[in-house]
């Protein structure tokens, strides 16, 4: 798309509209195709500069991978559970489906997988401060848990509406001792938390670090974020030779920034007869207004200090977004999904709020399993697909997230209110 649009992008994302010049001139690393990059202003540049800098020297640094390993078994319970879901397979009478269960780590997703690299990571950098935006709590919650962790301090920054939406975990990240602002600017949700975010991280690049929740924003972070959820398809494999002794044929993964999805597809890129499959938010349907299904309806552009794919409008200003499940609530993707998408190598569909809902409600019922609302986004898709396949096949569906924080939201949804 048009030079013009991304330039619109841009001036939209506030923090960047002074990053007109280094947007000429992209940085060479951190590209996936013509995705990716860094477009930042040059007062963030020393900060993601010397970010890159330590990355690069400790992920190959024995001593902080056994820290970080550690960290992983002994604090958020990995390797988590490769559960093969036989009553839901036989009901459904096509591939056997096995649940990668995310959702059992400690705070309940995938999301500390990556915060405890990073702030393992900060720590080493001589950082004293977390910051972190969130939309529907989790990666706050799980920055907030590490900053206790490792007695760092910390502050959230969460959208007006998101904070009235999702109150037990303001609740809980001030129980676990983080300042928590809520932002009013633009749609007051995720968006405009991640621009408050960024301005903060300018302002205070001495004793903070900018812990990012997805694979997204300016390189380092898009491939570190996944590096740190690449754990999950490392173990995958392992576990499925295990079990089946094969690789899956499929691998199914909900999609917002994308962070799940990636660090459940990273070591099954290169195997192609791995099919994977990343869950879009459709909302009220990609055709609607109410959506928030990027690949599905967006275009490419600038924004959050990444060329990517971004739903937007005519004029190429990010458009409002809509998905029942608040961490889909994104209108972008990172850029190593757009890349995926690009070249065929990953799919991309779009998930019905609906879909989702009877997804939520289907794994509760059949397995006992209440799934984040997000992750029955990836369910519903794979539902679909198993019973196109044959009973010699198999599908793993990445549970990103356990479900009780949606159940309040849910039940609302089927006109129950019970009062949360
Ligand atoms: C945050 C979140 C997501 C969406 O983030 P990705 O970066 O796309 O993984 C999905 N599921 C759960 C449970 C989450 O907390």
């Amino acid at each position: 798309m048009k030079q013009k649009s991304q330039v619109h992008g841009q001036v939209h994302g506030q923090v960047h509209a002074q990053a007109a010049p280094q947007a000429a001139t992209p940085h060479k690393k951190g590209r996936f195709g013509a995705f990716g990059g860094q477009y930042i202003p040059e007062t963030l540049m020393y900060a993601v500069q010397e970010l890159d800098d330590a990355y690069t020297t400790y992920k190959n640094d024995p001593a902080f991978n056994a820290e970080l390993h550690n960290l992983l078994n002994n604090y958020a319970g990995r390797p988590s559970l490769l559960y093969y879901a036989q009553k839901m397979t036989e009901d459904l009478g096509g591939a056997k489906i096995y649940l990668k269960r995310e959702d059992l780590n400690h705070t309940g997703a995938h999301k500390i997988n990556n915060v405890l690299g990073q702030a393992l990571l900060a720590k080493k950098m001589g950082k004293t401060r977390l910051i972190a935006e969130t939309g529907a709590g989790q990666h706050g919650v799980a920055t907030a848990t590490a900053a206790a962790l490792f007695n760092m301090q910390c502050t959230i920054f969460m959208g007006k509406h998101d904070t009235e939406r999702q109150a037990l975990n303001v609740y809980k990240m001030r129980l676990l001792g983080a300042d928590v602002r809520a932002v009013s600017s633009g749609t007051a949700t995720l968006k405009d938390a991640v621009n408050e975010a960024l301005r903060e991280w300018t302002r205070r690049i001495d004793d903070t670090h900018y812990c990012i929740g997805s694979v997204m924003g300016p390189h380092p972070f898009p491939t570190m974020v996944r590096d740190f959820q690449a754990v999950i398809s490392k173990e995958i494999k392992e576990q499925m030779r295990a079990l089946e002794g094969k690789l899956p044929d499929a691998v199914c993964a909900c999609v917002g920034g994308g962070s799940n999805a990636i660090g459940s597809f990273y070591h099954f890129i290169n195997d192609p007869q791995v099919a994977l499959y990343g869950c879009e938010a459709a909302g009220r349907g990609a055709d609607s207004p109410d959506t928030a299904a990027t690949l599905t309806t967006g275009s490419t552009g600038i924004f959050h200090g990444m060329k990517s794919i971004f739903c937007q409008d005519t004029y190429g200003q990010i458009a409002p977004v809509y998905s029942i499940s608040a961490g889909l609530d994104y209108p972008g993707i990172g850029p190593e999904h757009a890349y995926l998408h690009e070249i065929g190598r990953a799919h991309y569909v779009p998930i019905t709020d609906t879909q989702a809902v009877d997804a939520f409600e289907y794994l509760s019922k059949t397995e006992g399993i209440i799934p984040a609302i997000e992750s029955a986004h990836a369910l519903a898709f794979a539902m679909q697909l198993a019973k196109t396949m044959d009973k010699t096949q198999t599908i793993v569906v990445t549970i990103s997230g356990r479900g009780d924080k949606d159940c309040a939201a849910i039940a609302r949804y089927k006109g129950e209110d019970i009062h949360d």
